[in-house]
């Protein structure tokens, strides 16, 4: 059965016509020069269409933190599609919705236990945007419309996002009028003062008073919300300085602005514990998450929000009309709520997110063992996400990082990179082989592209 199976595979593989799908955020006329095609997955590994093994170091794209095809997952959605494929859940609703969001509760900082459904990080994210102005003129204070974000953000692609994010090359093929009103902070890069730090640099809790210079440049009664990561990863994983998100929090709280972590990334255990937030002890107002609330098996995103911001907005609504006017046909999808309580029981079940805790240590002692290797420039890491930043080759920014990256799939491991960064979030299942094969690849890949 399985024979046959992978003869089809490989065969389709080869008369598979490239010429339709619009690959994403990929160089499209590149891949196809080499494409790189995976036809199944379990646990840590891929398998590519022409039958190698490929360990992924990446969990996907950072979201598959239990592993590959997991079979409770897998039954879920299989028994959910059959069983009630659609629902809305603009003014009726199904059980699963309220399941899945009392599930995910349980999990977020005390006091942010509402939660709006929506279906990726991007959407979440604009979610949270349209949640935080809505809040501040329910509460009177509707002149409360800037935003604030910070250089080398990624926070989705949707308008909102890519506004307040800071990657520029997000931006500039769109328009040069995106949200008005949004500054940037300085992002919280510190190769210069604390390269090759481990974990959380000392350096750089002072670049948090820049949102008190943008502050001052306004009217800070004019601000809305501050969204940053708490742990930066598109932009090639950047850590929080000690004591930097703290201090953002007491500027929020001092002028009354939402501050909102955007853990689409860092969510369901990433640095050992179910949120940054918890893992920072700093609590945001609103939180967006994606990616590992269902393993992304299925499409989904959300928003936490505390309490107050519920009850402020909810309360100053109408008597019976729709206090918030926005949600998405499929909020809260059953298949997707099914997939979202299977992983939420994987993770407590096998207590995968102390899993990543216990496995840290091994990962920041294997990954800072590559310093001194070729062009390797700065080595960050946090509970189970790290980069490796690389010297540019002069001229020819990102290529050394994707030669790397190509001789690391080549061997059987599947890293992602940004720019010259190559970056690393392996699935919380991974065990000691697994991160030597890994780490292994990658001193090769860095020798053979020197
Ligand atoms: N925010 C962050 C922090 C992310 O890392 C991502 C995706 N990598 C997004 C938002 C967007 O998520 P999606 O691709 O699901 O829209």
């Amino acid at each position: 059965m399985n024979n046959v199976t992978d003869a089809k595979h490989l065969q389709q593989a080869q008369e598979l016509d490239l010429s339709n799908f619009w690959m994403p955020f990929t160089a499209n006329k590149q891949f196809k020069a080499a494409p790189r095609l995976f036809k199944k997955a379990k646990g840590m590994y891929y398998t590519t269409v022409d039958d190698r093994q490929v360990i992924d170091a990446v969990a996907g794209l950072w979201c598959v933190n239990a592993g590959h095809c997991r079979e409770e997952i897998a039954h879920a959605i299989a028994n959910q599609a059959s069983e009630m494929d659609y629902a809305p859940t603009f003014q009726m609703g199904h059980p699963l919705a309220f399941e899945a969001a009392s599930r995910v509760a349980e999990v977020m900082p005390a006091g942010m236990d509402r939660i709006f459904f929506a279906n990726s990080g991007s959407e979440a994210v604009d979610s949270a945007l349209k949640i935080a102005l809505a809040y501040h003129r329910a509460r009177g204070e509707g002149q409360r419309t800037r935003l604030i974000g910070r250089e080398r953000g990624y926070h989705g692609v949707g308008f909102g996002g890519i506004s307040v994010g800071g990657i520029v090359a997000n931006r500039k093929a769109f328009s040069a009028n995106l949200i008005p009103g949004v500054d940037h902070m300085p992002a919280t890069l510190s190769i210069e003062h604390a390269a090759f730090s481990r974990g959380q640099p000392a350096w750089g809790a002072h670049l948090a008073d820049e949102l008190e210079r943008i502050l001052n440049l306004h009217d800070p009664s004019t601000v809305a919300a501050v969204i940053v990561e708490p742990v930066a990863g598109s932009a090639g994983v950047l850590i929080p300085p000690q004591g930097y998100l703290q201090r953002l929090r007491e500027i929020c709280t001092k002028h009354g602005i939402l501050l909102i972590f955007d853990e689409v990334i860092t969510g369901f255990g990433r640095l050992g514990k179910a949120t940054a937030s918890e893992y920072f002890g700093v609590t945001p107002d609103l939180l967006t998450m994606a990616k590992a609330i269902n393993n992304a098996a299925i499409p989904m995103g959300a928003v936490a929000a505390k309490r107050e911001i519920y009850d402020t907005i909810v309360n100053n609504g109408p008597a019976n009309g729709i206090e918030l006017f926005h949600g998405y046909t499929y909020s809260a999808h059953p298949v997707a709520a099914a997939a979202c309580l299977a992983a939420q029981d994987i993770y407590e079940r096998e207590a995968l997110f102390e899993r990543a805790a216990q496995m840290a240590p091994k990962f920041e002692a294997a990954i800072h063992d590559l310093k001194g290797e070729p062009y390797v420039k700065d080595i960050r890491n946090l509970g189970l996400v790290g980069g490796v930043e690389l010297e540019s080759r002069e001229g020819q920014p990102g290529t050394r990082a994707y030669d790397a990256f190509l001789h690391c799939f080549k061997n059987g491991v599947m890293v992602r990179f940004t720019g010259d960064i190559l970056a690393f979030s392996p699935p919380l299942i991974l065990d000691e082989s697994h991160i030597d094969q890994i780490f292994s690849t990658v001193r090769a890949a860095l020798r053979a592209v020197h």
